[in-house]
């Protein structure tokens, strides 16, 4: 992990369960880093546990459903598998790597 990911990674450390994608994602844009940088740092999958746009999205589903009442605990892994199914399409643009 280099000094920009490390960055990154602080912003969303401090930010996590707080922020949707979208608003992590202007926070990002505001550290001033290349779009691309930012982008292979959403979709880093360094352990195979899913991504950090994984993490935010299992972080945000886990809230929508409490806020409805069901308790579960979405995992990054649960977002991933869901979105290699293809039922999460249109939350990516495009595969990785
Ligand atoms: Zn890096």
């Amino acid at each position: 992990m280099c000094a920009d990911c490390q960055r990154l990674h602080e912003l969303y450390t401090r930010q996590r369960g707080q922020l949707g994608l979208l608003q992590f994602l202007d926070g990002c844009i505001e550290t001033g880093l290349p779009r691309e940088k930012i982008e292979a740092f959403m979709n880093a999958d360094p352990y195979g546990s899913g991504s950090v746009k994984d993490q935010i999205t299992a972080d945000m589903s886990t809230e929508l459903l409490g806020a409805m009442g069901i308790r579960v605990q979405q995992t990054a892994q649960d977002v991933k598998r869901l979105r290699q199914q293809g039922t999460w399409q249109g939350m990516d643009e495009k595969p990785e790597e």
